[in-house]
């Protein structure tokens, strides 16, 4: 243990700027975007934090999702607010 020594190091600094970005390219995310919309709106746990990264960062994927959600919930003849709700959830 060196007390001097800076505990921030440039290397945390990366890792810290890195928690916002995504994790997933567009096109992963319109890969998963289906299976997504359906999970949030059938299962009342699910989550996939690589997608709420992404769209938390990317507002054309988070138009697309909301959308679909929305949709998807008509076409079954469910209520997409605690879907979009769970979704815009801060992510940890
Ligand atoms: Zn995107």
């Amino acid at each position: 243990m060196n007390p001097e020594r800076p505990r921030l190091t440039e290397q945390t600094a990366r890792l810290f700027a890195l928690r916002t970005e995504p994790w997933l390219s567009c096109e992963d995310c319109f890969d998963r975007m289906d299976t997504f919309a359906e999970e949030l709106l059938t299962r009342p746990g699910a989550d996939d934090l690589a997608m709420r990264v992404h769209v938390a960062g990317c507002p054309a994927c988070a138009e697309e999702l909301e959308s679909l959600v929305e949709l998807v919930a008509q076409e079954n003849g469910l209520d997409a607010a605690p879907a979009l709700r769970r979704l815009h959830e801060p992510v940890g």
